[in-house]
């Protein structure tokens, strides 16, 4: 199976001029797989030329907008391509009714839809398996901060965001989607081929730390602010001696 990973958009919240916010395309030899949906992202999937009918399945890490504000967008590009198989989106399970109610406020009815949508709630440990590709869902601590408002409100939100391990044939590779810290991501890293981890929420040399003690054996930065510090990000690599870490841009595909 020949797979490989493209970053459609590496934005961190605030949108920038330069690049999109969170998506990625998982290309499972002509099978496509989209990783979170920010804003921008479906013009991206257009830009880079990957072809909406070969769509498979979506899968959101969390509800914040620059990870999902694009996907009735997305689902609406779908339709518009043509599409006439049922479509499996992957939400975090506090996120379903809210999705389902908000894409039926957009006139996205299901009645109208030439395809059925079917939503899969993830919820701590789920697994996901498409024909040879598994997906576990790795819950993290990144919407934590929250706890005392929602209880404060009585909210329903449930606080749910997951990093995505995804292995095939040996190999594996970790989005991390925005994290508490980098110590979410603990043993799930051992021996991992890519980790391609957000910038924003994590310490570097501590990052660096684990992902040396854990074999990871390439690392790709995202989720990058408009003014971060490459240079500084790159020497600190060196400095600890890690030499595979490279800082995405959107359109950048790695190989698995
Ligand atoms: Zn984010």
């Amino acid at each position: 199976m020949n797979i490989s990973f493209t970053v459609l958009g590496s934005s961190a919240g605030m949108p920038q001029a330069s690049r999109v916010n969170s998506g990625y395309v998982l290309k499972a030899d002509s099978e496509l797989y989209q990783f979170d949906c920010g804003g921008g992202v479906s013009s991206s999937f257009r830009r880079f030329d990957f072809d909406p009918l070969a769509v498979r399945r979506i899968i959101i890490s969390h509800t914040h907008a620059d990870h999902i504000s694009d996907l009735p967008l997305f689902v609406q590009m779908l339709y518009l391509a043509g599409r006439k198989e049922t479509l499996i989106i992957h939400l975090p399970e506090e996120a379903i009714e809210p999705v389902k109610n908000y894409f039926s406020t957009l006139y996205l009815f299901s009645e109208k839809i030439p395809f059925k949508i079917e939503f899969i709630p993830i919820m701590k440990g789920s697994v996901i398996d498409i024909n040879g590709l598994t997906v576990h869902a790795i819950l993290n601590t990144h919407l934590i901060g929250y706890t005392d408002i929602i209880r404060e409100y009585g909210l329903a939100n449930k606080m749910q965001c997951f990093s995505y391990l995804i292995q095939a044939e040996g190999k594996s590779m970790l989005y991390s989607a925005d994290l508490g810290s980098e110590k979410d991501l603990g043993t799930f890293l051992t021996d991992l081929d890519i980790l391609v981890v957000e910038s924003t929420h994590i310490d570097l040399p501590s990052l660096l730390d684990i992902v040396i003690d854990h074999n990871v054996q390439k690392v790709v930065l995202t989720h990058t602010a408009e003014n971060y510090d490459t240079n500084r990000t790159l020497s600190l690599a060196q400095k600890s001696g890690y030499d595979n870490l490279i800082i995405a841009e959107d359109g950048m595909t790695i190989d698995l």
